[in-house]
């Protein structure tokens, strides 16, 4: 990709969409942009991977062939300025005089716009301060999200019309859009199925860091199959996103999860529901690295 810098970027994560998950979906748009991959992810839970990724550490291909931006080995798309002697045989694609690839974009002059999402996203919270008040936040402010049907309003790219309003007038833009829809319960707001309610009840309120061996095993397959239909569903809100945004420019577009999620698998002697544990299943992460070309706006 020549000069990044005057290129617009969205950013998507899709929160705790598994590996295996995305690549046994029918995602068509997110496909289109570019190559799906295996990667690894830094951290096993919103927080940590968040931070890594506004660090410009984005998950991590390991195996051959590596490819620019996919595996840092190769060449890194976004790199921080830390103070310390740059390592000069290291490869990457934009260099921030800043602290973070968010106040980089903003300190070369582009609009900002973060969009979310999950609860560690909410007002007041550590991933929010990056975007100081060029946030927009759809959903209710919690600690952590409960094992219950979600508002389909609280989706992010259910309210398109109003992402687009707020970047459509600047020339340059960075956009990242955290998308809850493939984080628990899983649901796209039109209800869960009682067989599944019941298994949830089971696990009290919460998924993470569960390891309740009383969980029908028959949950998993159920939950995987929630996580497909989700992932599908935001490709196709993806899709109606990009045919709205403005097109003057060529968009870096990046869509990956954060971390995966176990559903009942053993690890250490234990099923394991949830995320926050550094198992295989929420370690290994989709990534999917590409550019839209843009084309010159004709004002008639
Ligand atoms: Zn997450």
């Amino acid at each position: 990709m020549s000069d990044l810098s005057e290129k617009n970027v969205v950013f998507v994560t899709l929160d705790s969409c598994r590996y295996d998950v995305a690549r046994g979906a029918r995602i068509p748009f997110i496909t289109s942009i570019g190559e799906l991959r295996r990667a690894r992810t830094h951290g096993s839970f919103t927080v940590p991977a968040h931070h890594s990724f506004f660090a410009g550490h984005l998950p991590v291909v390991l195996e051959e062939p590596l490819a620019d931006y996919y595996s840092e080995a190769a060449c890194q798309l976004w790199r921080i300025k830390t103070g310390r002697t740059l390592d000069e045989k290291r490869r990457f694609e934009l260099l921030f005089a800043a602290n973070n690839v968010i106040a980089g974009y903003r300190a070369l002059g582009f609009k900002v716009l973060g969009v979310g999402g999950v609860s560690q996203f909410s007002e007041g919270s550590c991933l929010r301060a990056y975007f100081e008040d060029d946030f927009l936040y759809f959903g209710a402010n919690l600690d952590e999200e409960p094992l219950r049907e979600r508002d389909p309003k609280t989706f992010p790219l259910n309210n398109i019309e109003v992402i687009v309003r707020n970047i459509a007038d600047h020339d340059k833009w960075f956009l990242f859009v955290n998308c809850p829809e493939t984080h628990y319960p899983y649901d796209i707001g039109n209800g869960i199925s009682d067989d599944v309610m019941e298994s949830f009840s089971i696990l009290k309120g919460c998924l993470n860091l569960r390891e309740d061996a009383t969980v029908p095993k028959s949950l998993g397959p159920k939950l995987l199959d929630m996580q497909r239909i989700a992932l599908e569903y935001l490709d196709g809100q993806l899709g109606k996103l990009f045919e709205l945004l403005p097109k003057r420019r060529d968009t870096v577009v990046v869509v990956c999860a954060d971390h995966g999620e176990n559903f009942g698998e053993h690890f250490a002697g234990k099923p394991r529901w949830g995320h926050m544990i550094p198992t295989k299943e929420v370690m290994e992460v989709p990534l999917v690295i590409g550019q839209i070309d843009g084309c010159e706006r004709v004002d008639s």
